[in-house]
């Protein structure tokens, strides 16, 4: 894949970069060794004070990001401001937060025999952060933050079609005053990344994207015995039992699945509607889904911008094909507009069987399958009978059927009434193969740190 811009709302190539030569890559990881052996012994507060100026600035640059990010990707400028926002007020939040999350941790010192016994959490070194598009800031500030905080330095191996937003990240670390190596850039091509994970200098690896790339590099990293932190695919489920309130699930049904123009991780793909509200649901899903509005990204009144990819839209159709080649029944969208750019219309597609590929892999387009259940233990059996377990949702206002979700949902998140959605102050993270290991709140921060046992005599 080049490293490239390429305007998804035109499919015109605008900026094209050399990837790193390989004396190049190797001058970087020293830079990132020398960097950790000093950036490690710096003070919280000076970290923290670094931390709060890349918040202020990012804030500052957001109209000029987010219009990046719009030609990079594609997703509207409203939701790309939006995502800048979102990344600055994480940045705050460890800035506070960092150093009571990584304070010495006393333990019964008499249990263990000892004077005084503690958890101390230190840095591990130069953590590669390999990460996708769709969410081209907030992606890597979810690990840049707590990574930064904790005193490890970073090394970004961001997707091929975002690279201006990847080097607008190393230079938003650096002009908030982080000295020079804490925070790089690195941009290689996929097929770089087990010679840079393999290196002795790097310690460790975060991955979010697709489930071939996370088993790769799980893989090489095991095999290099480095720690590592997993956030692949989802298909999420929406369940809809008949005491919630429709209208509402339906609305926010509508805009979880459209999320990110519809490539979001977490976005909600399977809908699992008791029969008994299944019609009411039905109706108020098809209009908010065929109401979005789609159409140019820069546009503040677009709902729905263009797919990343000409591949990606090739893909979202292809699901769509099978699926009605195999009996399902089209409810609305369904036929890629004419005219330039790769837009895909949200779609709603029903009578979802499991023979067909959208009933159990990602869909990364803005396509709802819809099914109808008898009672909250189908539901659950539906809603888990994936091989994801990301986040999923459940609207109900049964006392019992809310703790049955909370406990049975096979998944990192249960949203009751509620979309799926991150927070910096919640963990956040998947099961089976949606990944492993957790980012934000304070297991993110512990997650690229070394929690060492102290006991004294
Ligand atoms: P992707 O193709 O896996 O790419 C993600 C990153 O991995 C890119 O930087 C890519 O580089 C790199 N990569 C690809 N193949 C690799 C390999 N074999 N070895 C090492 N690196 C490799 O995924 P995507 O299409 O960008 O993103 C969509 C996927 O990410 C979806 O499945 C989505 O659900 C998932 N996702 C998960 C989360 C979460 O938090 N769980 C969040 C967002 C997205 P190149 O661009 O150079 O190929």
């Amino acid at each position: 894949m080049p490293i490239a811009t390429t305007n998804p709302a035109t499919g015109k190539v605008e900026r094209t970069f050399d990837a790193l030569s390989e004396e190049e890559i190797d001058r970087r990881l020293e830079l990132a060794a020398t960097a950790f052996g000093s950036y490690r012994l710096t003070g919280l507060d000076e970290r923290a004070g670094w931390m709060r100026a890349a918040a202020d600035l990012l804030d500052g640059d957001a109209d000029r990001i987010a219009a990046v990010m719009t030609t990079e990707m594609g997703k509207t400028i409203t939701a790309a401001r939006a995502e800048a926002h979102k990344c600055a007020k994480a940045l705050r939040y460890y800035a506070e937060h960092a150093a009571g999350f990584l304070a010495d941790r006393p333990a019964d010192a008499e249990a263990v025999g000892a004077r005084r016994a503690y958890v101390r959490y230190q840095p591990l070194g130069p953590v590669l952060a390999v990460m996708p598009w769709n969410f081209p800031l907030w992606q890597v500030v979810r690990f840049a933050a707590p990574g930064l905080m904790a005193g490890n330095v970073g090394l970004l191996k961001h997707a091929s079609n975002v690279p201006q937003t990847a080097l607008y990240l190393q230079e938003l670390f650096e002009r908030a005053g982080f000295p020079e190596g804490a925070f790089q850039t690195l941009l290689i091509r996929s097929g770089e990344v087990e010679r840079v994970l393999r290196d002795p200098r790097v310690r460790a690896a975060t991955l979010t994207g697709s489930e071939p790339a996370g088993r790769s590099v799980a893989a090489i990293a095991g095999d290099e015995v480095k720690p590592t932190v997993l956030e692949l695919g989802g298909s999420d489920p929406f369940v809809v039992m008949p005491s919630a309130d429709v209208e509402a699930a339906a609305e926010a049904a509508a805009t979880s699945r459209c999320l990110n123009n519809g490539q979001s991780c977490i976005s909600a793909k399977r809908f699992i509607v008791d029969e008994a509200v299944a019609d009411a649901f039905e109706e108020r899903f098809v209009a908010c889904m065929a109401g979005r509005r789609v159409g140019d990204p820069m546009d503040e009144a677009t709902d729905v911008g263009p797919l990343a990819s000409e591949q990606g839209r090739a893909d979202v159709e292809e699901f769509v094909a099978d699926a009605l080649g195999r009996g399902a029944r089209l409810l609305c969208g369904g036929e890629r507009p004419p005219g330039d750019g790769w837009y895909y219309p949200p779609t709603v597609v029903a009578d979802v069987t499991p023979e067909m590929k959208m009933f159990n892999q990602e869909v990364f387009g803005p396509v709802a399958s819809l099914f109808r259940v008898r009672g909250v233990s189908a539901a659950v059996e539906l809603a888990n009978a994936t091989g994801f377990g990301l986040g999923s949702n459940a609207w109900t206002e049964d006392p019992g059927e809310r703790e049955r979700f909370a406990r049975e949902l096979d998944a990192g998140q249960v949203f009751i009434n509620g979309m799926t959605t991150s927070f910096p102050e919640l963990p956040f993270g998947g099961v089976k193969r949606s990944g492993y290991g957790r980012e934000l709140s304070e297991q993110g921060i512990h997650a690229f740190c070394n929690a060492k046992t102290v006991w004294e005599s």
